[in-house]
């Protein structure tokens, strides 16, 4: 009888892994990053949350579609993300703490759950709305990102992440919330304000966003002022 790794091995639970963000637009410093995490930590797949009035910044300039259109360009091709667009349905400020109950409700509290994050919203973390209960409905995985430290400047929050870590991605899978996994991702120096900040000044962005966005953003005359 040919012999299967199927057989021998005990099946990993799946993790259900969210991502999101204001995409304002959407960059390769989004997508890259998260590809390698998602190969490190054997993510089927990254559900892509545009959130409609975001709570921590100002507002975009695309309007909500736009964003939402030019996401679905973005990863139309790659079968890693699929897009969801319960942010975008809510007229409120897109709380994380709201869509990761909203994902619960549909999942149960058994199987895995991870809420993707840059190194510079990680830092930020302690002024998002209930911050200290998102680990009670999911892990966080944050991609590395440039320009941001890497110790958080308090001792409190370098304590709580000190407590929550693993090192080994697939530890993940052992407990459906509760962890945080710092990846080794690329380094990547490219943000959405340095896109339209370049638009507004008439600069090229070809390395910086997917062929098929910018040709939308072109189409759609967006971030000219
Ligand atoms: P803006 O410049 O308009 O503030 P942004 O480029 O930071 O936008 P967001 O849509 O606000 O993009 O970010 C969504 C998520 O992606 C956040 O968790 C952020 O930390 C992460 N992120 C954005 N750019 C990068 C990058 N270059 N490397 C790693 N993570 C990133």
């Amino acid at each position: 009888m040919p012999h299967t790794t199927n057989s021998t091995c005990p099946k990993q639970p799946v993790i259900q892994a969210l991502f999101g963000g204001t995409f304002d637009p959407i960059h390769y410093g989004h997508l890259q990053p998260v590809e390698t995490l998602a190969y490190q930590t054997s993510l089927k797949q990254v559900i892509l949350l545009p959130n409609h009035v975001p709570p921590h910044r100002p507002q975009p300039e695309a309007t909500a579609q736009q964003r939402l259109e030019m996401v679905q360009l973005a990863v139309q091709d790659n079968p890693l993300f699929t897009v969801d667009k319960r942010e975008l349905e809510r007229t409120t400020p897109s709380y994380t703490i709201d869509t990761l109950e909203s994902f619960r409700q549909e999942l149960g509290h058994e199987q895995p759950l991870a809420f993707i994050i840059g190194q510079d919203a990680l830092l930020s973390l302690h002024t998002w709305h209930r911050w200290q209960e998102l680990l009670s409905l999911c892990h966080l995985l944050v991609c590395a990102r440039p320009g941001y430290q890497t110790q958080f400047s308090t001792t409190e929050m370098q304590q709580w992440l000190t407590e929550h870590r693993v090192c080994a991605p697939n530890q993940l899978g052992n407990q459906p919330n509760g962890y945080i996994y710092l990846a080794d991702t690329p380094l990547l120096p490219i943000s959405a304000t340095e896109i339209r900040q370049r638009r507004q000044q008439g600069l090229s962005c070809d390395d910086l966003l997917p062929p098929s966005v910018q040709k939308y953003i072109d189409s759609q005359g967006l971030y000219r002022q």
